[in-house]
C-alpha cells in the first residue's frame, strides 16, 4: 500500500510512517518543519519505500501529484500545542482550515480514502463525564484563542463529513486525546515532555493552576495502532472516533508520579494560568474519552500504561541529550 502522511515529520506522523514501513508499505511524508523536525525522520531516510518532501501542504500542484500517487492519506499537518495556539492564532486557524480544505478537495478529485485528525479540544467546556462522539460541543468565546483552535478543527470535521455526505468521499475522523510518547517536544506546551524534562534536569516542575484538572494520556503507539486498523475498515468511513487512554489523572498527581518514577529532586511549583499562558486563559478541568465506539469496531484497548509513557519519554529525552552533548558527562548534559 502507498501511504501519504501530511505532517509526517511531526511526533505522531513519524511514528505512523515508521509503523507502515515496518509492515512493508511505502510511505511518502510531506512536512514544512514548522513543528516537525528532520531529527524525527532521520532514522527512516534510508529505509526502502520511504520518501520525504519538505514543503507546505498549500503547494497545490505538488499535493495534487502526491494525492494521486497515494492509496490512503493521513492528514496530520496542523498547528498543535496550546502554547502555539495562544501565541499564533492566525497561523493556527489558517493552517488548520485551509490545509484540510485543500486535502479534501484533492482527495475527492482522486477518490482516495482520507483520515482527518481532529482533537479532544473540540469537546470544549464539558465537565463531569467521559466524552462520547455524539456529545454536543460547547465552546467558549471566540476572543479566547483556545476556542478558535477548537472551532477550526470543528470546521475541518464538518467539511470532511460534508464531502462524505455529498460526494461519498471515504473520510474517517479521529479525535486524539493527549497523545504522548518519544519525539514529542514540550516546546509547544505539552505537559508530559515538559514535566519529564524538568524532572531530569532538576528544574522546578511547573503545575499550572491548582493542578486539579485531569487528563487521560494515550501512548502514541496505541494511537498509531488504532489509526492503522481504522483505515482498513469500511464501517469506519463517514464516522468519528475518539482515540484515547483509559486512565484519568490530575496534573498535580502526574507531577508527583513523574518525580517519583524518575527519582527526581525537582520541587513541584504552582504557576497561575495568566502567567503561564495569558490573561483570561481557560483550561478544561476534566477531559477523558469514552472509547466504547472504537472498542466495538476494532477491539481497541490501550496496551500502554502511564508508567510506560513516562519511562519511554524519559528514555528518549536522556538519549537525545546524550546524543546532542556526547562530549559532556551525562550529569553535565542533563544540566543543559
Ligand atoms: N500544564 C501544566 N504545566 C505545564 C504544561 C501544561 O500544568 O508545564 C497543564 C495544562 O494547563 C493542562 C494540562 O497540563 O491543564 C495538559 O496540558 P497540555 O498542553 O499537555 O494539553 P491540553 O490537554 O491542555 O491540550
Amino acid at each position: 500500500m502507498k501511504v501519504l502522511i501530511t505532517g509526517g515529520a511531526g511526533f505522531i506522523g513519524s511514528h505512523l510512517a515508521e509503523a507502515y514501513l515496518e509492515q512493508g508499505d511505502s510511505v511518502c511524508i510531506i512536512d514544512n518543519l514548522s513543528t516537525g523536525s528532520m531529527e524525527n525522520i532521520e532514522h527512516l531516510k534510508k529505509r526502502p519505500g520511504f520518501k520525504y518532501i519538505i514543503d507546505t501542504i498549500m503547494n497545490e500542484s505538488l499535493m495534487n501529484k502526491l494525492v494521486d500517487a497515494a492509496d490512503v492519506i493521513f492528514h496530520l499537518a496542523a498547528a498543535v500545542g496550546v502554547r502555539l495556539i495562544v501565541e499564533k492564532p492566525v497561523k493556527t486557524i489558517e493552517t488548520n482550515i485551509r490545509g484540510t480544505e485543500l486535502i479534501l478537495k484533492l482527495a475527492s478529485k482522486a477518490r482516495k480514502t482520507v483520515m482527518i485528525s481532529s482533537t479532544s479540544e473540540v469537546y470544549g467546556k464539558h465537565n463531569g463525564h467521559r466524552f462520547s462522539e455524539n456529545d454536543d460541543l460547547v465552546l467558549g468565546p471566540t476572543f479566547k484563542a483556545r476556542w478558535s483552535y477548537a472551532a477550526s478543527k470543528i470546521v475541518d470535521e464538518s467539511l470532511a463529513l460534508a464531502y462524505w455526505k455529498e460526494t461519498r468521499l471515504p473520510v474517517i475522523i479521529i479525535r486524539l486525546f493527549n497523545t504522548v510518547g518519544p519525539r514529542q517536544t514540550g516546546r509547544y506546551g505539552m505537559v508530559i515532555p515538559r514535566f519529564i524534562h524538568q524532572a531530569l534536569t532538576g528544574e522546578p516542575i511547573t503545575v499550572y493552576g491548582d493542578g486539579k484538572q485531569t487528563r487521560t494520556f494515550t501512548h502514541v503507539k496505541d494511537a498509531i495502532w488504532a489509526m492503522m486498523r481504522l483505515v482498513e475498515r469500511q464501517e469506519a468511513v463517514g464516522e468519528i472516533f475518539n482515540i484515547g487512554g483509559d486512565g484519568e489523572i490530575s496534573i498535580e498527581t502526574l507531577a508527583q508520579l513523574i518525580k517519583e518514577v524518575l527519582n527526581s529532586p525537582s520541587e513541584i511549583v504552582h504557576i497561575p494560568y495568566e502567567q503561564a499562558y495569558e490573561h483570561g486563559f481557560e483550561d478544561m478541568m476534566r477531559r477523558s474519552p469514552d472509547i466504547t465506539k472504537i472498542q466495538n469496531l476494532i477491539g481497541y484497548n490501550p496496551r500502554f500504561t502511564l508508567h510506560d509513557i513516562i519511562t519511554d519519554v524519559a528514555e528518549y529525552q536522556r538519549h537525545r541529550v546524550l546524543l546532542d552533548y556526547s562530549s559532556l558527562s551525562r550529569h553535565e548534559a542533563l544540566q543543559i
